[in-house]
C-alpha cells in the first residue's frame, strides 16, 4: 500500500504537471471509486474546474479546484496515477482529459481506492481532521504528544503508528523500518514505552519517512511513480521483507510475527520482546513441548 513517501512522491511529480490545468473531461468508470456518490455526479462536480493546488495529508493525494472545490484522493492498495501513460495500462479506473491534450489515468488493480467531494476548505478541514492525526514532519508531532496519546494504551506500539489518527501516513512499511531504528519491538504496549523511546520513536519515523521520500518511495506491489518507474526505497529496507537475513547492527537472524494483524520484521535482539511475547514466538515456531 503507498504510504506517505510513495504518495508525496507522487505529489511531487504531478504537481507541476497539473496545477493551473483544467480538467476538462472526467471519466468516472467504476462506481466503488467515487461512492457515496454516483460516476456522474462526481465527473460533473469536477468538470471544468481548474487544479489550484496538488496537496497531501496523510496518505491522501488533495486535489483542490478553482471555487473552493475540493477531491480526497486515497490510493488504499494498489492505486496510482499516471500521467500521459503509453501505452494504456490495465485496470483503469478513471481517466481525466486536460487542456492541451495531456491526460491523468488513475490505475487501480484491487478497486479499493476511493475519491471523495469535499464542498469548501471548511469540509475539506473537517474530513481531514476526523481522519487523521498530525502530520509527522508537523510541529505538532512533539515527544509530548506521542507520550500523552500513547498514555495507559495497552495495544501494541506498533497498531498505535499504524492508526492514522495518532500520526498521519505511517504504514506497515515504515512503522517496521522506524520501530528497528528505535529498537523498540513491534509488540510492546504503547503506554509502557519510556520518555527516551518516544524520542527515540519520534525521531526514528521522521527519518524513515524522509529517506522514503528520498528515494522517491519504495518499490513493492503495484506501486508506480507518475511516469511508470519505480521506486528505491526497497534496496534500503534495514529489516522490512528481510526474514532470515542477519541483522545489519548485531548479526542475530531477523524474524517475521504478526504484529497489529500485519506481517512484522524484527531483530528481536535490538528490539527486545516484551514479556509474553517470547512466549508466544516459541509456540509459532513450533517448539513448544508436549505439542
Ligand atoms: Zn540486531
Amino acid at each position: 500500500m503507498p504510504e506517505l513517501p510513495e504518495v508525496e512522491t507522487i505529489r511531487r511529480q504531478l504537481a507541476p504537471l497539473v496545477e493551473g490545468r483544467t480538467l476538462e473531461r472526467v471519466n468516472i468508470l467504476d462506481a466503488r471509486w467515487s461512492r457515496p456518490l454516483a460516476p456522474h455526479e462526481l465527473a460533473d462536480a469536477l468538470r471544468g474546474r481548474e487544479v489550484e493546488r496538488l496537496g497531501r495529508r496523510g496518505k491522501y493525494l488533495v486535489w483542490s479546484l478553482s471555487d473552493d472545490v475540493h477531491l480526497a484522493q486515497h490510493l488504499r492498495m494498489t492505486g496510482t496515477v499516471l500521467f500521459d501513460p503509453d501505452p494504456e495500462p490495465t485496470h483503469v479506473r478513471v481517466r481525466i482529459g486536460l487542456d492541451r491534450g495531456s491526460r491523468l489515468v488513475i490505475v487501480d488493480p484491487r478497486r479499493f481506492g476511493t475519491g471523495e467531494l469535499l464542498l469548501g476548505g471548511e469540509a475539506l478541514d473537517a474530513f481531514l481532521h476526523a481522519r487523521l492525526g498530525p502530520e509527522p514532519f508537523d510541529e505538532r508531532f512533539t515527544v509530548e504528544y506521542l507520550q500523552t496519546s500513547a498514555r495507559g494504551r495497552t495495544a501494541p506500539i506498533k497498531a498505535f503508528l499504524l492508526d492514522q489518527r495518532r500520526v498521519a501516513g505511517v504504514g506497515n512499511i515504515y512503522a517496521d523500518e522506524a520501530l528497528y531504528r528505535a529498537e523498540i519491538h513491534p509488540l510492546r504496549a504503547a503506554g509502557t514505552l519510556s520518555a527516551e523511546q518516544h524520542a527515540r520513536l519520534r525521531e526514528a519515523v521522521i527519518w524513515a519517512l524522509q529517506a522514503g521520500i528520498e528515494a522517491r518511495g519504495a518499490t513493492i506491489d503495484d506501486f508506480r511513480h507518475v511516469d511508470g518507474v519505480w521506486g528505491s526505497f526497497q534496496d534500503r529496507f534495514q529489516v522490512h521483507r528481510r526474514e532470515g537475513e542477519p541483522c545489519a547492527r548485531c548479526g542475530t537472524t531477523i524474524v517475521k510475527l504478526v504484529a497489529a494483524g500485519r506481517g512484522t520484521y524484527v531483530c528481536e535482539r535490538c528490539q527486545p520482546p516484551p514479556r509474553g511475547a517470547r512466549v508466544d514466538a516459541r509456540r509459532r515456531s513450533g517448539r513448544r513441548r508436549n505439542s
